[in-house]
């Protein structure tokens, strides 16, 4: 292993990796010598422009996560193209406002998207990741959860905060019940990070309702989050199996 290129040899299926966190999840992977499995739901020219950045070195899957067997689709197209699968990191999330006062076929509707995108797709390809990795000597699972996960969330997305309660106790049983069979598996739990994400929440509220109550005053970078990820696929680190990584610049200690 080389100290430049910790990374050198492993394929990475990032979730969501055509923008935000996930582009710089697969940019970082690719410097440190990993091979991203770019998967993408409608931006497939972000996509193609991604692998671009990246020289080619990588490969490009599509699959719609709302939809019930999209992970399933998903994992049996990255596999097929890969050949093998070394670590999954389930960043691909949506985040929706619906309120208390919605009509109940909308109220539900959004429970039900939230829950499908944010976190059955994500525990459908661990079940498949661990079946895998158990195949193959073990493997990595990093979930990217949220502080909202950890700290409850605003009255008008408060499904967001459930799904990401759940990666987080997923990631969790993965971690009590795998580490035998090789597995590691993590979950990062981020405050507000500069993406599309954040900006449209910001566009909405303010960025004084964003950063308010982060002591350091701004949102993480992307680059942060990737960097961290990097880290988290090092071979060297096993014993950070089942940590929850919070990344909120003091806005939620615990
Ligand atoms: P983003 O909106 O820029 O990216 C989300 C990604 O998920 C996109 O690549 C999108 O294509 C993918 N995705 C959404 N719905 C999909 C579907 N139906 N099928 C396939 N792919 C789909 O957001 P981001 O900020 O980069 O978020 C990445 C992850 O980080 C999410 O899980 C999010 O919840 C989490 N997160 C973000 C923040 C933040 O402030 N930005 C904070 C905490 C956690």
């Amino acid at each position: 292993m080389s100290h430049a290129q910790p990374l050198a040899g492993q394929t990475v299926l990032v979730t969501g990796s055509s923008g935000g966190i996930g582009a710089s999840i697969a940019e970082r992977l690719s410097a440190e010598g990993a091979r991203p499995i770019i998967h993408y739901g409608r931006d497939g020219r972000g996509a193609e422009a991604l692998l671009g950045k990246l020289g080619g070195n990588g490969l490009i899957v599509q699959a719609d996560l709302s939809s019930p067997d999209g992970a399933f689709t998903l994992w049996r197209d990255a596999l097929a193209a890969a050949g093998r699968i070394d670590a999954v990191a389930n960043n691909a999330g949506i985040r929706t406002e619906i309120s208390v006062d919605a009509d109940p076929a909308d109220w539900r509707a959004a429970w039900q998207k939230e829950f499908q995108v944010n976190f059955f797709a994500a525990a459908d390809l661990c079940k498949e990741a661990l079946v895998h990795f158990r195949q193959n000597g073990g493997g990595r699972i990093i979930n990217m959860a949220s502080r909202a996960g950890q700290r409850g969330y605003t009255a008008d997305a408060m499904p967001y905060g459930a799904t990401k309660a759940a990666l987080i106790n997923l990631t969790k049983s993965i971690a009590r019940s795998f580490g035998r069979d090789g597995v590691i598996a993590v979950a990062i739990a981020p405050g507000w990070v500069r993406t599309d994400m954040a900006e449209d929440f910001v566009a909405k509220y303010g960025k004084e309702a964003a950063v308010g109550d982060i002591p350091i005053g701004e949102m993480a970078e992307t680059e942060e989050i990737a960097e961290l990820v990097a880290f988290l696929l090092r071979p060297s680190q096993a014993s950070v199996n089942g940590a929850t990584f919070d990344v909120n610049g003091g806005s939620y200690i615990r």
